[in-house]
């Protein structure tokens, strides 16, 4: 008799598309050669059916011509059709894990609002959890947010942003940076700050870098405020029409200080997405704990992306780590006889590419610090559109 083993990918970004068409094409069917009457499926869960390439939002956000829509969303039901009946797409937000019955519970949506249907639950023989991280706003992840909310956003960008004089932006690590260097490059004399939480931009990359940076946003006439935090901020004028949208909105800073301007842009907000995870399974900050094998402490759980603890949450680790999940689920499902128990090596180089504006950039790239014209040639020109559509459509594994 044929059984079948249902193995649940959760995410559907990066690190669960990754895992997903790794398994589908090469993992899976080595198990299947070990286990003739086995047979194996895989499904994904995740709160859009769209494969969304954050990496390109700084640029995409000013226009829809520079990076457009279908460069940035591509759907994964489309995308993984090849796989057949061997592959199910569920579109719902996991709200619960019971670990001891393997299944999870889920809020199922239907559209790109999201609307809630039913609450149903899926059955797992293995797990895989890849659901990232959440931002304030959608326009760098969806989070548990849908593909409508995120589209808004952009819309809202796009069509403010042309005749914004005034603008913020909250956030001194590469987001800020970046979207602050896109909007200084295509709009010249406009009002640009960028609030800076440390004495420096880039806090996570070395001194120099840092300093390079605020050289090329100093010259794109972006300006810095250090050691401050916003607070909070809040819309206080909105007219929205299709000539073009003006709005105003109220900024508070840790130092008291009250600003205005016409357009906010919240750079800042990384949190796990874990409300759903037992907490067996996570760190005091929510992230999940995984052993080097990428194996969480419950069996046929495993764990990958920015939702690991520990970890630099860039997509370059992520694509370490979905060889090492993919390999060692096939080591765990044919019990040792085919595959390797593989161990995830994190990176210990510092290994950030930070374009700012269309033709320089700083960073680092195996520890050692970049020119600005190699920034621009490795991400600068496209923002790895063209990685993009390898990694949705699984040419990339
Ligand atoms: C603007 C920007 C630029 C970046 N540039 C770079 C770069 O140049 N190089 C680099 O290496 N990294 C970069 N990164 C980081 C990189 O994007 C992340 O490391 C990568 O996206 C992590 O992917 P992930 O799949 O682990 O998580 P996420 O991208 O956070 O995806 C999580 C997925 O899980 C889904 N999900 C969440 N909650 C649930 C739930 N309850 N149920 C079902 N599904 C759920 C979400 O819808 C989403 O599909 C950048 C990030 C941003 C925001």
């Amino acid at each position: 008799m044929t059984s079948i083993h249902e193995v649940l990918v959760i995410g559907g970004a990066t690190s669960g598309v990754g895992v997903a068409h790794t398994l589908l094409k090469k993992t899976l069917p080595l198990a299947k050669a070990k286990n003739t009457s086995t047979t194996y499926h895989v499904t994904m869960l995740s709160t859009t059916p769209d494969f969304f390439w954050n990496i390109a939002s700084p640029r995409s956000l000013i226009n829809d011509t520079l990076i457009p829509n279908n460069k940035i969303f591509a759907s994964i039901p489309e995308s993984f059709k090849k796989y057949g009946e061997q592959f199910t797409f569920v579109h719902g937000a996991a709200r619960s894990i019971d670990l001891e019955g393997k299944t999870v519970s889920i809020q199922n949506y239907t559209g790109d609002n999201n609307t809630p249907t039913t609450v149903s639950s899926l059955r797992y023989d293995s797990l895989t959890i890849a659901s990232g991280t959440r931002t304030n706003d959608p326009v760098w992840r969806p989070g548990n947010g849908s593909k409508a909310t995120q589209l808004a956003r952009f819309d809202l960008y796009r069509k403010t942003l042309p005749t914004a004089q005034t603008i913020i932006l909250g956030g001194n690590g590469p987001v800020g940076v970046e979207t602050a260097g896109e909007i200084g490059f295509e709009y010249k004399n406009r009002d640009i700050t960028l609030i800076s939480s440390s004495d420096r931009v880039l806090p996570g990359l070395t001194p120099a870098v840092g300093k390079f940076a605020e050289k090329i946003l100093g010259e794109l006439q972006v300006k810095l405020l250090h050691n401050t935090k916003v607070t909070s901020h809040e819309v206080i004028e909105s007219s929205i029409s299709s000539e073009g949208n003006s709005t105003r909105t109220k900024v508070t800073l840790s130092t008291g200080e009250i600003l205005e301007c016409d357009i906010y842009i919240d750079c800042t907000g990384n949190k796990p997405n874990s409300d759903f995870i037992p907490s067996q399974l996570l760190d005091s900050d929510g992230y999940i704990v995984a052993d080097s094998n990428l194996r969480t402490t419950v069996k046929d759980v495993y764990a990958v992306g920015d939702i690991v603890s520990n970890t630099k949450r860039t997509a370059i680790e992520a694509g370490r780590m979905i060889p090492v999940v993919a390999g060692n689920v096939l080591f765990d499902l044919t019990a040792g006889k085919s595959g390797k128990d593989t161990k995830y090596e994190p990176m210990t180089k510092e290994m950030m590419v930070v374009p700012i504006g269309r033709k320089r950039g700083a960073g680092s790239l195996f520890g050692f610090n970049m020119f600005s014209f190699m920034v621009w040639f490795i991400k600068g020109r496209t923002y790895f559109v063209e990685m993009f559509e390898k990694q949705v459509s699984g040419a990339a594994y």
